[in-house]
């Protein structure tokens, strides 16, 4: 086995597609889940009003539950909606409810708005008692306010990209607001990392999609490909990430994998750095 060495800070990576169903959530709860499984403490914040990975995580998101909405508007500290995953101890969650879907107008009011979740993140990380390793930020289909608050917040974007036809549509729009955020609110942050997902071996379509971005973004593409695997699918329906639910299926295995990934390439980047006296 692999063996893992945890980041020592914490990295705050966001995972962010302005386009819908190209498995933003299924790799947010994923890789949270595999993260947590080899000993990360990981924190995964569901900034989309449909609530689909606070769901997958087990997590209660009825609207009378303290969420994130409660956060961004009204100021409610993030230890104060935070709830443990039934699946790890290691596994938490700031989970999400209806009432997001209205945050993204009234937050255009508000001071400060494009900073409100940097500014309750900061806090938390400096006043818990928890050795946070991960956060992971579960974008909406969007690059509203909401995304422009996760992406305020974090250090590195990840992005998963479905292996169909149109998979780098919309790309060149994401960057640039990428640009603009990293001009204007957060020089910090940067694309680390795309994962292929929803992978069909079996299609000359999707070989021709990953080989595309492959040549686009030879240092950002994970090894690691997410296979279509019903299971993947399944598994929400049971509140259960894949992980969980069906820890030997080939979607849970190929997820641990891209986690490691993860880790190591930043250990890497980290320790290259080191070497050069960078920070
Ligand atoms: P997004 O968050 O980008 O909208 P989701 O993660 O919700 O996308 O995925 C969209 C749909 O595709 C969901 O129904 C999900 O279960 C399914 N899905 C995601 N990844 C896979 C996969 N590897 N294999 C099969 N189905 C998948
Ligand atoms: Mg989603």
């Amino acid at each position: 086995a692999a063996e893992i060495t945890l980041p020592g800070r914490t990295r705050v990576i966001t995972i962010s597609n302005q386009k819908g169903g190209v498995g933003k959530t299924t790799t947010a709860v994923n890789i949270a889940s595999s993260l947590a499984q080899v000993g990360a403490k990981v924190l995964v914040i569901d900034l989309d009003p449909q609530g689909n990975a606070s769901t997958a995580l087990g997590v209660p998101h009825t609207a009378d539950i303290p969420s994130v909405y409660d956060m961004l508007i009204d100021d409610f500290p993030i230890a104060d909606i935070i709830q443990v995953s039934p699946e790890s101890p290691n596994l938490l969650c700031a989970p999400s409810t209806i009432h997001l879907a209205g945050a993204e107008i009234e937050l255009v009011s508000q001071v400060a708005r494009e900073h409100r979740l940097k500014t309750a993140l900061d806090e938390y990380l400096a006043n818990t008692t928890e050795r946070i390793d991960f956060v992971i930020i579960d974008c909406p289909p969007s690059l509203g306010l909401l995304t422009i608050n996760a992406f305020t917040a974090a250090h590195e974007l990840l992005i998963p990209i479905q292996c169909e036809y149109y998979a780098l549509e919309g790309l060149s729009q994401l960057l640039g607001t990428v640009r603009m955020i990293q001009k204007h609110l957060n020089p910090a942050l940067h694309l680390s990392t795309i994962i292929l997902t929803m992978y069909d071996g079996r299609t000359r379509l999707a070989q021709q999609v990953a080989e595309e971005v492959r040549e686009h973004f030879p240092n950002e593409v994970l090894k690691t490909v997410i296979p279509r695997s019903v299971r993947v699918s399944e598994a929400p329906s049971f509140g259960q990430t894949v992980i969980a639910y069906d820890g030997q299926s080939a979607g849970a295995i190929a997820y641990r994998e891209a986690a490691v990934e993860i880790i190591q390439r930043e250990a890497a980047t980290s320790g290259a750095a080191a070497n050069e006296g960078g920070s």
